[in-house]
């Protein structure tokens, strides 16, 4: 039986690819900071740990019986939306880039034969909306946006390099922005679906509901299962350096809150407010995970639907929560 060491296993997307590794009888230990928050953790092993620290990531890495993992999935990160990525720079360069150092020199030094690490779009340039789309080499020169890009930028580096020099296979994903059940949906690091699937399903019918920015943002959104199919693709191929994870269906962030409103059944209008927005817009090419047979298969629509009562449930828990909840 395969083993998987899958690092940030309490949260949205690693959770998912735990409950996937498990189904495909790998075992699988689970490693975060916290308990997964919406679901019991899939993995045979869960472990609470601070990855910032070195000795942590060792006694992650120690196998049941001493042995090795064959494979490590690294998802941990100190992550958010757009509003938090811009407002918790420090923490993020600073949390993140802690452990991926020692996530990845641990690993190496473990001999793990494969190595998956989560990158991200945001390490591309600002893009004007109707530029072609962008290869993986186009990364260079640099010019993320933001610090969580350039923060993940080093860490694909830092991956590549011990993998060349202990012949640890490193596996780099860039995804796009991904959503679905069991993802934040609120308390301020929500993505742009989920934080207007929650204020959608928060709003009255005829009512209205706030858009950061003016709501011609381009962007394209990779629903979970897919994700997770292609970073079990992509860890199992031969695909060296950035590879793009994403669908080719874009939309502006006003055609998706029409999307979730039409899904919702409500009529919303939407008021455009002052807001953190991110990039124009962000298109990249995904030749390269499609060469090895990946697609991405879930429409937009239809991953929404999936979406967005799983998000309008939470809000109605919340709203039942707070009505039970003794005054203070
Ligand atoms: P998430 O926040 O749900 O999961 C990240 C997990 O890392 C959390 O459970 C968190 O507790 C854990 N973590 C943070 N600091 C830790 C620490 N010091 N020690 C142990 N665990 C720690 O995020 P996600 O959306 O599932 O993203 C997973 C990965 O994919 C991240 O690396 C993220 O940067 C990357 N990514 C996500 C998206 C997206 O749209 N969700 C897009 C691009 C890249």
């Amino acid at each position: 039986m395969k083993k998987a060491l899958i690092c940030g296993a309490g949260g949205f997307i690693a959770g998912h690819l735990a409950k996937r590794l498990k189904r495909e009888g790998y075992w699988v230990r689970g490693v975060d900071q916290k308990y997964p928050e919406f679901s019991p953790a899939a993995a045979d092993d869960f472990q609470v740990l601070d990855l910032r620290d070195g000795k942590s990531c060792c006694a992650a890495l120690t196998a049941p019986g001493g042995g090795t993992f064959e494979e490590v999935y690294q998802l941990a990160a100190d992550m958010g939306g757009m509003g938090f990525i811009q407002s918790a720079e420090c923490e993020i360069m600073y949390n993140s880039s802690q452990i991926n150092a020692h996530m990845t020199r641990c690993s190496a030094l473990a001999g793990v034969k494969r190595y998956f690490f989560s990158s991200s779009a945001c390490v591309y340039r600002d893009m004007r909306k109707d530029e072609a789309e962008l290869s993986e080499e186009q990364a260079y020169p640099a010019l993320p946006d933001n610090e969580y890009g350039w923060e993940k930028l080093y860490a694909e580096r830092m991956a590549m390099a011990y993998g060349r020099r202990y012949g640890m296979a490193v596996r780099l994903a860039r995804f796009q922005n991904c959503y679905g059940p069991e993802g934040t949906w609120n308390g301020g690091r929500e993505k742009a679906p989920a934080a207007l699937c929650r204020k959608i399903a928060e709003a009255e019918d005829g009512g209205s509901i706030e858009v950061w920015g003016d709501g011609t943002a381009m962007r394209a959104f990779t629903y979970v299962d897919d994700m997770v199919d292609g970073i079990v693709a992509l860890m199992h191929s031969s695909l060296e350096n950035g590879v793009n994870i994403g669908s080719r269906e874009y939309v502006s962030v006003d055609e998706l809150a029409k999307l979730i409103a039409e899904i919702a059944g409500k009529k919303v209008r939407l008021q455009h407010v002052t807001g953190p927005v991110g990039v124009r817009a962000r298109n990249f090419r995904v030749d390269r995970m499609e060469s090895i047979g990946w697609k991405s298969r879930i429409s937009l629509r239809e991953g929404i639907a999936r979406t967005y009562p799983w998000i309008r449930n939470q809000v109605d828990a919340n709203r039942h929560r707070n009505l039970i909840a003794p005054a203070a």
